[in-house]
């Protein structure tokens, strides 16, 4: 298969289920030929670009006309977003109305240069709420916000700002319940998914994943904890690596911290600075840099690794936990955002609350293979049951038709 190539549907079968392909055939039936945008920020980096990337291709599978769009911008005006992301997880950020202005005025020309024609708009996280102001052109669309972060305890200055375009939608998603606003809408809870037959999580040879490890020059003489995350302060790499130190003190093994760059995200590099100066002098530290679209790399680090690691100060979802527990990884990961809905302490990994934790938690897993194995086993269960694309397709499709149809009852045989 060329790398990113989506599977066809029918692959789900065995993995998922036939039941589930069925009820996705099913509800794509009574939505043939309808048109779906989706609009985010970026193609590459981050959970909501590696989400899009598989699910668009297959909604096209099922007979929907599918579009993706990404909003685009300056480089201050990427500063501003991320200014507005990490205050929507409650950081203290100060606004200027400079700033308001122009996440306005770049909303509005993106607006203006995207064709918004479409049965049921999908717009991703803050960044392009500007265009619902076109809603009105195209009065028999539906649009729907979907929101992967956690606005639970917003900053407020930002949500008062933005939650006059929120209230012009049809519809929020929200990924879990603990993430919402109270808002006067309809509201919808769908988590994420992970595609287990993207690059990214399909089943590797051993030797592929040795091969991949040569490639990146990790000797494969001690356990490997890892973690993959953008270089990013709330995804917290320096505590990972104290975290690390402190593992090391008593158990020999080696920490991977691997990154790439999110074009939306400028403050990668100064963070990437503060890890590095964390690192120096530490051998066992291995930072790697990786291109966009290293999916294969990430499969087998991750598949390599006797630990893997999410200690996120602040979270979305999280998808890089079910990443790990799909591959049958014993995880580690802060109970942050989603991730307990993907760890369930002691069943499916170890949650954890602080370094001290961390440090605690890894030396519990390397001591204990075993034990860590069985989390891991229960993990990839657990992930079977609720984090796969296909559950996730079905969500968005039941979002489609009960917003299409919000004041009718639907009656899934068709009558
Ligand atoms: N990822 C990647 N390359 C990197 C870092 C992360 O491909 O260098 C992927 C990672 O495997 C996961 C996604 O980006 O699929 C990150 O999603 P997550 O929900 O964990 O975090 P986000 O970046 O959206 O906050």
């Amino acid at each position: 298969m060329p790398e990113n190539a989506t599977a066809t549907l029918a692959a789900y079968e065995p993995i998922a289920g036939k039941s589930v392909v069925d009820e996705l055939r099913q509800l794509a039936g009574r939505l043939a030929g309808k048109r779906i945008l989706m609009v985010n920020s970026t193609r590459k980096g981050g959970g909501v670009a590696e989400i899009l990337i598989r699910m668009v291709p297959l909604l096209a599978e099922l007979g929907l006309e599918v579009r993706w769009e990404v909003v685009e911008g300056s480089e201050p005006y990427y500063k501003v977003t991320k200014k507005f992301h990490n205050a929507l997880h409650g950081a203290a950020e100060l606004f200027t109305q400079e700033m308001f202005d122009l996440f306005l005025e770049v909303g509005r020309a993106n607006a203006k240069r995207i064709p918004l024609e479409a049965d049921f708009v999908f717009i991703h996280d803050p960044q392009p709420l500007p265009l619902v102001e076109m809603r009105k052109r195209h009065p028999s669309s539906r649009w729907v916000w979907r929101c992967h972060i956690d606005v639970s305890r917003p900053n407020q200055a930002v949500w008062r700002f933005l939650q006059p375009f929120i209230l012009q939608f049809d519809a929020a998603i929200y990924s879990t319940p603990a993430f919402a606003q109270p808002l006067k809408m309809r509201q919808v809870l769908i988590p994420p998914s992970i595609d287990p037959l993207s690059d990214k999580n399909r089943d590797l040879p051993q030797e592929e994943i040795d091969a991949v490890m040569r490639r990146l020059e990790i000797p494969r003489d001690r356990p490997i904890v890892t973690q993959v995350s953008r270089f990013d302060r709330l995804k917290d790499p320096v505590g990972v690596i104290e975290a690390f130190k402190r593992v090391r003190r008593s158990v020999k093994c080696r920490l991977v911290l691997a990154g790439g760059p999110a074009t939306d995200d400028p403050e990668a590099e100064e963070v990437l600075g503060l890890v590095r100066e964390q690192a120096k002098g530490n051998p066992e530290i291995h930072l790697l840099m990786l291109p966009p679209d290293s999916n294969i790399e990430i499969n087998a680090l991750q598949r390599a690794s006797a630990v893997v690691v999410q200690k996120s100060l602040r979270e979305g979802f999280g998808l890089t936990v079910s990443e790990a527990l799909w591959k049958g990884r014993p995880v580690v990961a802060s109970a942050v955002g989603g991730i307990p809905l993907q760890v369930k302490h002691h069943h499916s990994g170890l949650l954890v609350h602080s370094v001290e934790g961390a440090a605690y938690a890894i030396r519990q897993l390397l001591g204990n293979p075993a034990y860590a194995q069985r989390l891991g086993e229960n993990g990839r269960e657990h992930v079977r049951e609720n984090f796969l694309l296909t559950r996730h397709l079905v969500d968005y499709l039941l979002t489609c038709l009960t917003t299409q149809y919000a004041d009718e009852t639907i009656f899934l045989d068709g009558s």
